[in-house]
């Protein structure tokens, strides 16, 4: 199964997803084939909506390995930071956007069972930005200001993942 995906102004990125409430075969190949469109698109994090699937489903890889995250719930936060953010579903926009520092998340993996994921750095990033994207919230809608277009070119030069 091929996934386009899909950019701002597609409406199933702006509407809440419905959570998951059986795992199968079905959501495990969702899985795959999310997880593949990722890593063709060169990026660190994808959730459902961007492959035009409402449901609450996520993938990152931040170089350390795949996350699968089904019904993923941030359960404790702690400090802040402010970051450059990117969005495979809005190629070529990068903003700075405050964030917490670290995570907690709860979720189950591809087969049901409950897992916690404590994220730092990208990886708390990559979180909070994905699971965003479940409440049909974008990056550009937290963003404190968005980067000029030679900012832009030097990202792109340095060739730096989208969440
Ligand atoms: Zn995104």
């Amino acid at each position: 199964m091929e996934h386009v995906i899909r950019k701002l102004g597609d409406p199933v990125l702006r509407v809440r997803a419905r959570p998951v409430l059986k795992i199968g075969k079905g959501t495990r190949q969702l899985l795959d084939s999310m997880a593949s469109a990722m890593y063709k698109a060169h990026g660190v994090g994808l959730a459902a909506p961007q492959v035009g699937v409402s449901k609450r489903l996520v993938v990152i890889d931040c170089g350390d390995g795949l996350i699968e995250l089904i019904n993923p719930e941030i359960i404790a936060a702690e400090g802040s930071e402010v970051g450059i953010e990117g969005c495979l579903s809005c190629p070529g926009v990068y903003g700075e956007v405050e964030r917490s520092a670290t995570v907690k998340v709860a979720a189950l993996d591809r087969f049901g069972k409950k897992i916690w994921v404590d994220g730092d750095g990208l990886l708390s990033r990559a979180l909070q930005h994905e699971i965003d994207h479940l409440d049909g919230i974008l990056f550009l809608d937290k963003a404190r200001r968005l980067l000029e277009p030679s900012e832009v070119e030097e990202m792109e030069r340095r060739e730096e993942g989208s969440i």
